[in-house]
């Protein structure tokens, strides 16, 4: 039998549902001695329950999900491998994910284990691990914790890491370019740029705003040189392919490395 840390305080229809359903099937059951315990057959009952119903920890968040999930997106619940797929489509651009629930969810974080994607591997890359990352903070306590700081308690990850997925899909294929003010992502994705060498190609810099490659090379060689910024959000403009001096290229460098790292950690979790 699986044993879940369920939060019976938060989850009150599960908790209703567990109080009130026993007492009828064994008010109902002919079969049961009368005026004898029945704490077996509720014991019996509340196991069933948990194993036939192995998602019911992440009941609530799946409630929220499903109200923003609509038309063709779907969340499938798949209670025998206590795993969720999630399936979210923005025109053309689609994104299926299936994330496991662990046993002792939610102080452990949800699992992702299998991602497919039509976006290109810049965007695959950073979305996996984002996600992965998003879903490690729900339940790590930060390395540096503010001073005074209450301390760490884990928190569900399943709504907040697909939350995540669900809004990248949705937001980047209207993405404009800060440069041409074009949008990024061509409407049929068949014609979505993947050489990686292409003017077309499309880059993802620091910030997370998206630059045809070719248009992030005009801007990067017009004057003023030295201090670019993201004509979106005002952010310093950093990409790992390109730097003008020492102290870009010392930027380049850990860009590289956080890259690499990212990579390793796809790479990885692909294996
Ligand atoms: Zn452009
Ligand atoms: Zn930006």
């Amino acid at each position: 039998m699986k044993l879940y840390s369920m939060e019976f305080k938060r989850n009150s229809v599960i908790a209703l549902y567990l109080v009130t359903k026993p007492q009828k099937d064994i008010v109902n059951s002919s079969s049961l001695p009368m005026g004898k315990s029945q704490i077996l057959p509720l014991l019996k009952f509340v196991r069933k329950f948990i194993d036939e119903n192995s998602l019911i920890c992440c009941y609530d968040e799946i409630n929220a999900l499903k109200l923003i999930v609509s038309g063709k997106d779907q969340l499938k619940l798949k209670q025998k491998s206590s795993t969720v797929v999630l399936k979210v489509y923005n025109e053309e651009y689609y994104l299926i994910g299936r994330v496991m629930v662990p046993d002792n969810y939610p102080s452990s974080a949800v699992d992702i284990q299998q991602v497919e994607t039509n976006f290109t591997t810049p965007f695959y890359t950073h979305m996996i691990a984002q996600a992965k990352e998003i879903a490690r903070r729900c339940v790590e306590a930060p390395l540096n914790p503010k001073p005074n700081a209450a301390p760490f308690v884990p928190i569900p990850s399943m709504e907040k890491t697909l939350l995540f997925l669900i809004d990248c899909v949705k937001r980047l294929p209207f993405e404009e370019c800060p440069f041409c003010m074009e949008k990024c992502f061509p409407s049929d994705a068949k014609l979505l740029e993947r050489d990686p060498n292409s003017p077309n190609h499309i880059e993802r810099v620091y910030c997370g705003h998206v630059f045809h490659q070719g248009c992030l090379l005009e801007f990067m060689k017009q004057p003023p040189f030295g201090n670019k910024k993201c004509a979106k959000c005002g952010a310093k403009l950093y990409h790992f392919k390109w730097s003008q001096s020492d102290k870009k290229a010392e930027a380049r460098w850990a860009q590289e490395q956080a890259r690499d790292r990212e990579l390793q950690e796809v790479s990885d979790f692909l294996k």
